[in-house]
């Protein structure tokens, strides 16, 4: 992704060279990602969607189902009906609905708080949710685009893809061969690596894309690792992919995370398997106890089960740039895959970086902007995903106990508060489409006020009384009646009109 991104923005005039070990696997697990991958990446680069898609395995993904967030209760792996006893909610990647310069959310919190409505924020405000449990597709018949989606992959065959691009259509050089070691000039930057072949690469600036290892930011440059585990308890995972009959059940267009007792688990549809992994605290469960845990909610036999499991560390590099070394992906941040943002955290270094793109003099100023801009955006999704574990009404295990005696940073006690009072989070009150118009917030403040309702009201979490303002505007509220009866009049219509996920994704793929 990097080499494709910067070959974009550098055009013919930069060398950019690969340097990957083939004795070293990449780390994909079968990711799932978010919608904004496609405006700020593969546009960007001039790659059509359904080119892309083709050759990755690619499936859609329009929101993530929480499963048994609220109930305790070990996760549940089957499909469950959808009715009132049903423990789930969505977070939906569609457009919530506006009136009157306000998201319909205030108007649902208003009705839920004053009785009149018992039916949950996601059914009520958005299109998507029984379009999902028909598990339709984000496309409709002739292939126009509803509604905003992300997509399901195997991020090595992205990898792949991203690599046969490269090196054929922007000169990028990719060398097969093992890193030794950086050679450091008496300023402290790196000129050259070393491999075990026998080369000596020179360079510029160097991208540090090696994974957890971080070999040049933490190794080379020794730019210390901040770690987060304050803030997000999880440090482990263990992941398989499970066959599925795609024909007989239909693919699922989201991606589930299924609460367990010491973690959650995903499960991310692929094309005739799905990819899963129970994501847990190694100081809540033994490897032995989680394998078991998640073993059994699938029916899988640990003894024959290929399994793969992932140790990770959770936070970000005190800085992401150090002089001519910056860091990408793995090496330089990670969360857990809670919402999905690895992949959006690459686009979004990689954003920053062109914007903030040197010359060899290195100016400070670029560096240090840019890793204020990291920071900002890193410390935001890790404060909204601790915000998930710290709401949910959960608290039937140690582990569940344990998240909600975590501190959470001022940001987000800040952001709570205000959703506590009614007001609308990290947005002023205006249309979410004209705020997503801008780039920029697409990676600060990313996670607006449709985001917070999907959660916490998902989660059972209300706030406090209605927007204050809302009591002088009863025309207002009167016409958002009319939305929310609009709203069940588009779901019925989708639910007679959209092809299944299945047939939609046997056409692109065309088998
Ligand atoms: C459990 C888990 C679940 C995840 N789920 C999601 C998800 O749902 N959505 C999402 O967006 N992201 C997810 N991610 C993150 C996502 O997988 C990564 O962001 C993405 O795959 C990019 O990884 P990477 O390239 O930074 O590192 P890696 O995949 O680890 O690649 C490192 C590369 O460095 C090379 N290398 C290492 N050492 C050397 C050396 N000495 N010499 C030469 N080359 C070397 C390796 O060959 C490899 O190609 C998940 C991650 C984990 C751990």
């Amino acid at each position: 992704m990097s080499a494709a991104y910067l070959g974009k923005v550098l055009g013919q005039q930069a060398t950019i060279t690969v340097l990957e070990s083939p004795a070293i696997p990449r780390i994909g697990v079968g990711e799932a990602t978010i919608p904004n991958l496609h405006k700020t990446f593969f546009d960007f680069l001039g790659i059509a969607e359904e080119d892309w898609m083709r050759e990755c395995n690619a499936s859609y993904k329009m929101g993530v189902k929480f499963v048994n967030w609220r109930t305790p209760g070990a996760g549940e792996a089957g499909p469950r009906p959808h009715g009132a006893d049903t423990d789930h909610y969505y977070h939906c990647f569609g457009q919530l609905p506006n009136q009157d310069n306000l998201p319909l959310s205030h108007y649902w919190a208003a009705k839920k708080l004053a009785g009149t409505t018992d039916e949950s924020f996601g059914y009520a405000c958005y299109r998507e949710p029984p379009v999902l449990d028909a598990k339709l597709a984000p496309r409709r018949a002739d292939g126009t685009a509803w509604t905003n989606y992300a997509w399901h992959f195997d991020a090595q065959l992205v990898a792949d893809f991203l690599k046969r691009f490269a090196t054929t259509k922007q000169g990028v050089v990719h060398i097969e061969d093992k890193m030794t070691e950086a050679v450091i000039d008496h300023r402290g930057y790196i000129t050259a690596l070393r491999t075990e072949g026998g080369r000596t690469i020179e360079g510029d600036l160097f991208v540090d894309c090696s994974g957890f290892r971080g070999l040049l930011i933490n190794q080379a440059m020794r730019e210390p690792f901040l770690d987060m585990s304050d803030h997000l308890l999880n440090d482990r995972a263990v992941a398989t992919a499970v066959p599925h009959d795609d024909e007989a059940e239909g693919v699922e267009p989201y991606t589930s995370a299924i609460a367990m007792s010491s973690g959650w688990t995903w499960k991310i549809p692929m094309l005739g398997r799905f990819g899963t992994g129970y994501v847990y605290s190694s100081r809540f469960a033994s490897q032995d106890e989680a394998t078991q845990e998640f073993c059994d909610m699938w029916g899988l036999d640990p003894e024959t089960q290929p399994l793969n499991h992932v140790r990770f560390r959770v936070g970000r590099n005190r800085r992401t740039w150090v002089k001519n070394c910056v860091s990408v992906g793995l090496s330089s941040c990670f969360l857990e895959p809670l919402e999905s943002t690895g992949i959006y955290f690459i686009t979004a270094t990689l954003y920053q970086l062109a914007k903030h793109f040197p010359d060899k003099r290195f100016d400070q100023i670029l560096i240090d902007r840019f890793n204020r801009e990291i920071e900002t955006m890193f410390d935001d999704s890790r404060d909204f995903l601790q915000a998930h574990f710290s709401i949910a009404p959960r608290n039937d295990t140690p582990f569940w106990r344990a998240c909600k005696e975590l501190d959470l940073a001022p940001d987000i006690t800040e952001k709570m508060e205000m959703y506590r009072v009614g007001l609308a989070v990290n947005m002023p009150v205006a249309d979410e489409t004209t705020y997503y118009a801008n780039l920029e917030a697409e990676f600060r403040n990313f996670w607006t006020n449709s985001n917070f309702y999907c959660i916490f009201a998902g989660l059972d979490h209300l706030p406090e009384h209605a927007l204050p303002s809302l009591a002088f505007r009863p025309d207002a509220v009167e016409s958002a009646e009319l939305v929310f009866r609009d709203i069940k009049r588009q779901q019925s219509a989708l639910l007679k009109e959209l092809p299944s996920t299945y047939d939609c994704l046997r056409r692109l793929h065309g088998s």
